[in-house]
């Protein structure tokens, strides 16, 4: 009750959650895990800083310029903080989850892999955490090695051994939550596992930053990344952490202004980390509003939050199991708020658009994460995600009316 109280009051800071209809009724949004709605605190820091405080960061000192920089650096001490990270622990800003992956994977792998060598990922991936190391691989002679899961989606943590006991892995690149189960890996037993046997392990937090509580140093990650847009954010802007004298040793991502320490047509020598990963003009009101974000965030206890959308995700499963011919993909012990399923006979993109009539916001495909639906024997699936905003009446209504689109398309 009190949990309900409190979240139904948050619901509403969130202009669109509030007040949107689509076809004439209200908008029931269950796709948080593509991207989170925003606070009205979050769209009126970038409108105030835009409307009286816009300048260029790094590059001048009139006054307009420094306040601007250090507005934009005091969102990086910000993360550090809200992170717990030690002081030997470095802020990138990237554009976004993507961004930071293609980071890692570009230049860890120059500094790191040599023809034979080899990347482990999961089975259970976003695109985005497999491309730009097969890119990599590709270009370096290193090969690919896969963690499967069981049908619960629970990755094999003995397959994980056996490939670092093979002695070639150097990188290992794993979700934190898993956008298509939702599971939670034990990624600090994989990072001891990583660890033990020389190699790095870097992170994709893109679906855990904005649910879980942790503190990264006791995650044990070499490598975290995430995007704003998922944790209440603007688009545009995400972040890399690591250590900084790794970062160090890293060659550059890209090249251009603020990277640098001194241009000749000879040499170029580089700035030092963060800003020798952010070439050219960054993305300044975005990281302000990523600022506001964080401050949002910080509002709320996010162990309560936790207990929220565990509870909604609790009475969906419920829900879902109810219904004839459904199948929910991953059921893991640990699981962040995420809910996919395909019903036998019916295409999910049937059932999405059948939804979206009544107002529902499901997301619908191959979730960016094609391999992972190919090991539930699926292209494509529906899934439903939660988000502090959602509420139980919501859950009831979206189950309400997969019930009544089921019975109209079976
Ligand atoms: N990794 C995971 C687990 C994701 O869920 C997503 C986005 O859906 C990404 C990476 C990519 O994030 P972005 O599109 O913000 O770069």
């Amino acid at each position: 009750m009190e949990l309900r109280n409190y979240f139904s009051a948050k619901r509403l800071d969130f202009p669109i959650i509030a007040n949107a209809q689509v076809h004439g009724k209200k908008l029931i949004y269950l796709d948080s895990a593509a991207t989170s709605h925003k606070p009205k605190s979050v769209i009126e820091a970038m409108q105030t800083f835009y409307l009286h405080d816009y300048a260029t960061v790094h590059r001048t000192i009139y006054s307009m310029t420094e306040q601007a920089t250090a507005a934009y650096e005091a969102v990086r001490s910000q993360i550090k903080r809200h992170f717990q990270l030690s002081p030997s622990k470095e802020v990138i800003f990237t554009r976004g989850t993507t961004d930071a992956l293609n980071l890692v994977a570009s230049s860890l792998s120059t500094l790191l892999l040599k023809p034979g060598d080899e990347v482990i990922l999961s089975a259970m991936e976003h695109h985005s955490n497999i491309v730009p190391w097969q890119m990599a691989c590709e270009r370096l002679g290193a090969k690919l090695r896969v963690i499967p899961f069981d049908a619960a989606g629970v990755l094999d943590l003995e397959s994980y051994r056996k490939f670092l006991q093979g002695g070639r892995a150097k990188i290992v690149a794993v979700a934190h939550m898993a956008n298509s189960t939702g599971t939670i890996h034990p990624i600090r037993e994989m990072a001891n596992l990583a660890h033990e046997y020389g190699a790095y392990l870097v992170v994709d937090g893109a679906q855990s930053a904005a649910h879980l509580s942790f503190s990264l140093e006791e995650l044990k990650a070499d490598f975290y990344c995430f995007s704003s847009h998922k944790l209440y954010g603007p688009t545009g802007v995400g972040c890399l952490i690591a250590d900084r004298g790794l970062l160090e040793r890293m060659p550059p991502y890209q090249g251009g202004g603020d990277m640098i320490r001194q241009v000749t047509f000879e040499k170029t020598t580089y700035n030092d980390p963060p800003l020798k990963f952010e070439a050219g003009t960054p993305m300044i009101a975005e990281v302000i509003g990523l600022g506001a974000a964080f401050s949002y965030l910080e509002q709320i206890d996010l162990k309560k939050l936790e207990q929220w959308e565990n509870h909604l995700l609790q009475q969906a499963t419920e829900g879902l199991k109810e219904l004839p011919g459904l199948r929910i993909l991953g059921e893991a012990p640990k699981k962040g708020p995420i809910l996919t399923f395909i019903v036998e006979g019916v295409h999910p993109l049937d059932l999405a658009t059948l939804l979206d009539l009544d107002g529902i916001a499901v997301r619908s495909g191959h979730l960016c994460a094609q391999p992972t639906l190919a090991a539930f024997g699926t292209p494509y699936a529906c899934r439903a995600s939660f988000s502090l905003y959602n509420t139980e009446e919501e859950i009831s209504a979206f189950l309400a009316s997969l019930q009544k689109t089921l019975k109209k398309l079976k």
